[in-house]
């Protein structure tokens, strides 16, 4: 091994669990038998910043505004800096984990420029794809000088190739290109070279939000989604959804079983049930490695999981996944109103909710609520059927089959998703283009719905589920951002 790589994740989110971007990383860097050592830019920040540091932060980044956290994070970007140069690093692997890391991006790739400008460097990730003014942040990026090299698409076969020296290939974009390619979506994930490792990633930065008594390991068995619900840009990262063999799968599991202690993992994936032949095979083969390696038999697995009529899902299948080991489900529940999910396109009813509900319980899997409020065509009425619902299921968080709400607060148009592509036909206008919070927007065929009426609603909605006793995480970071766009949108009585 004489080549030299520096993983780094980019991806303020939360510290809960080792990044899986940066495990993929290590999986090529194996793959292709070179030394390597791996950093979470995130969870370093978590381990030495305060709280409420990380939660200026959170917001900063959020809004643009990293200018006012500079002096939280130069120090942490230094210290990485640092042991990159201890490392004697020859190339540097980024990977940015969303559009909203881009400001993040730059100013820890300029420090890394500033110091070191003769180490090479190839971002990728979902980040570097993201379409920012017109242009990938990746091009924003080797515009500055910043990188030398960015990846758009999967990086499976790229990172292999090029840490074995091929520089030229479909997908990878240097600096010195005008015009951009990306990278054919990739037909059978189970041929991929890239398994992700987690033998050098400091597991005890962690603190798993799932009570675990050891990490949470992420595992991606799919790419892209069966749904093209209106909010989401799904669509246009991935084109075709594309998974893996559930056999596949279970055999990546027993590998950081073996090489880490893994038992407990959650599938990163948009959803784990989109291919239900693999999602069976998935669940058949876990239950007989369960019964072969003791060791797993504390196995638990949880994910994004599409809810469908109880002919898609029969009893059967929960049955099946409680004895795999299905710990909890993310379910996209979004509002209580039937009328706004079929405009959403989420293809399920409140009458198939309450079958899945009731299938969790009988099954002990917990589930949590994603929602939010404000959609662009919701009606006073729709909000209220949202707050009739959280009075209907209050009884599901007696016995855990409800543990809390993952609320994203209120409802973003975000560029590459089918509302924003047919804002002018539903009515919608942007107010400020420029913002980026992607909430300044009004929908005249629904005037009453002005920001100030999204934020109240928003504000309605967290306060009945706490009366309820539903737990709703991170409620006081969001509230923390919402003052910070406009100190009036938080009323200061209750
Ligand atoms: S919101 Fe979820 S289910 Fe809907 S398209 Fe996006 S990833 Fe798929």
């Amino acid at each position: 091994m004489s080549y030299k790589v520096s993983c780094v994740s980019i991806d303020l989110i939360n510290a809960d669990k080792p990044p899986a971007s940066l495990a993929f990383m290590a999986g090529a860097c194996e793959s292709a038998e070179v030394d390597y050592q791996c950093f979470s830019l995130n969870s370093m920040l978590a381990e030495y910043t305060s709280k409420s540091q990380y939660n200026q932060l959170y917001s900063d980044v959020k809004l643009e505004q990293l200018h006012k956290s500079f002096s939280i994070i130069e120090p942490v970007i230094l210290n990485i800096i640092d042991q990159i140069r201890k490392f004697n690093t020859e190339l540097i692997l980024v990977s940015v984990f969303s559009y909203m890391q881009k400001n993040l991006s730059e100013f820890f790739l300029t420090k890394i420029k500033n110091i070191c400008p003769d180490i090479e460097i190839l971002a990728g990730g979902p980040g570097v794809g993201a379409t920012v003014q017109g242009k990938t942040i990746g091009k924003h990026l080797a515009e500055q000088s910043l990188l030398d090299f960015y990846c758009l698409g999967e990086g499976d076969e790229i990172l292999v190739n090029f840490l074995k020296g091929n520089k030229q290939q479909l997908g990878l974009n240097s600096k010195t290109d005008s015009y951009e390619s990306w990278v054919p979506q990739i037909d059978n994930l189970d041929q991929c070279s890239v398994i992700p490792s987690y033998k050098k990633i400091k597991l005890n930065e962690y603190h798993n939000l799932e009570a675990k008594n050891s990490a949470v390991f992420s595992l991606s068995t799919s790419r892209g989604c069966v749904r093209a619900c209106s909010f989401c840009d799904i669509g246009k990262i991935w084109k075709k959804f594309r998974f893996r063999s559930g056999a596949h799968v279970v055999s990546e599991i027993l590998k950081h079983h073996r090489e880490v202690g893994a038992v407990h993992f959650t599938i990163v994936d948009s959803l784990i049930n989109g291919s239900l032949k693999s999602f069976r095979e998935f669940n058949s083969e876990m239950v007989k490695l369960k019964s072969k390696y003791s060791s797993l038999q504390d196995f638990s697995y949880n994910g994004m999981f599409i809810v469908r009529n109880r002919q898609s899902h029969p009893e059967q299948l929960f049955a099946d996944m409680s004895a795999a080991g299905c710990d909890s489900l993310a379910i996209g529940v979004e509002t209580g109103s039937d009328r706004l999910r079929y405009d959403m396109n989420k293809k399920f009813t409140n009458e198939d909710l309450d079958y899945h509900l009731e299938m969790c319980q009988k099954y002990k899997i917990r589930n949590f609520f994603l929602t939010f409020v404000g959609y662009a065509t919701e009606t006073r009425e729709d909000f209220e059927q949202t707050l009739l619902m959280l009075e209907r299921y209050q009884k599901y968080l007696l016995d855990d089959t409800i543990v809390g709400i993952n609320h994203s607060g209120i409802f973003g148009l975000l560029p590459d998703t089918p509302t924003y592509d047919h804002r002018a036909e539903i009515g919608i206008e942007i107010i400020d283009d420029a913002d980026a919070t992607k909430i300044n927007w009004i929908n005249h065929n629904n005037p009453t719905l002005t920001i100030k009426e999204r934020i109240l609603r928003d504000l309605e909605f967290r306060k009945k589920a706490l009366e309820l006793r539903y737990p709703i995480p991170y409620a006081t970071r969001y509230l923390e951002y919402l003052s910070k766009i406009n100190p009036d949108f938080v009323p200061q009585s209750d």
